[in-house]
């Protein structure tokens, strides 16, 4: 299998506190990967890291089996790590056919990634008219406009109400589906169980597991895991 992402021996301080502690794991194609932990267990800070935000205290990482730069790498990396952040009395089509200028891409993309998130039939509809999920699914849409080698969401569900919880999981596998390798943090356990094939459990930083969802699953410490998440993880 083909490496997207090798982290080995990554560690990030914050003055006295190591917010990732020596963390290693590897992400190959076709992989939808979860980075699981409760707030404050350094799943932004791992991604800022991976996607050159944020500088590594030590350790390393590599996108494509470091055959190029990080710079080239990110190319063909599509990250939401922010809030869906569109101009609001700008359409969702029109919003879109800005990120493409912005970034040189060809506007034929945007009918298609609005279709893949649901949104094709409100393309006319202006931003501020959205509701949080479908401000998401915008962000998610304007995240593949480049066909990107992996898509990275941080905590894609928060806030949402059920339905639309629902519907951003549906759309992140049928994603994965269509063959884009999947990175996700997120801090619920049921989340990565339905969405994940593969996750870096991590505590204040530090690694508990990392493999497939089904081995964790199957494994005498998950008991401990759900025992966690019904407590809030
Ligand atoms: P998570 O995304 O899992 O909630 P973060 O990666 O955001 O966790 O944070 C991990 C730890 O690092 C937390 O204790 C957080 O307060 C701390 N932290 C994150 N960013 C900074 C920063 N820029 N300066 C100081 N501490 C930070
Ligand atoms: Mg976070």
């Amino acid at each position: 299998m083909a490496g997207i992402l090798t982290i080995n021996n990554l560690t990030k301080k914050f003055g006295p506190l190591t917010a990732v502690n020596n963390l290693s794991f590897t992400i190959n194609k076709g992989n939808v990967y979860g980075i699981l932990g409760p707030n404050g267990s350094g799943k932004s800070t791992t991604l800022g890291i991976v996607l050159n935000v944020v500088n590594k205290t030590s350790g390393s990482f590599s996108w494509f089996g470091g055959t190029i730069s990080t710079h080239d790498a990110l190319k063909k990396v599509g990250a939401i790590i922010e809030r869906p952040n569109f101009y609001p009395y700008m359409t969702a089509y029109q919003n879109l056919k800005l990120v493409c200028k912005i970034k040189g891409i060809d506007f034929s993309k945007i009918e298609e990634k609005l279709d893949v998130v649901g949104l094709l039939d409100r393309k006319h509809g202006k931003f501020q008219t959205f509701s949080l999920g479908m401000k998401q699914r915008l962000a998610i849409a304007s995240a593949l406009l480049n066909d990107p080698e992996i898509l990275i969401l941080d905590e894609p569900t928060n806030g949402l109400d059920p339905q639309g919880i629902h519907q951003i999981r549906e759309i992140i596998k049928q994603i994965a589906q269509n063959g884009t390798t999947i990175l996700l943090a997120s801090h619920l356990l049921d989340e990565v169980e339905k969405v994940c094939s593969h996750v870096v459990v991590l505590r204040k930083g530090v690694k508990l597991y990392s493999g497939r969802v089904d081995e964790m699953i199957a494994s005498h410490g998950y008991f401990e895991l759900k025992a966690e998440d019904n407590n809030a993880l």
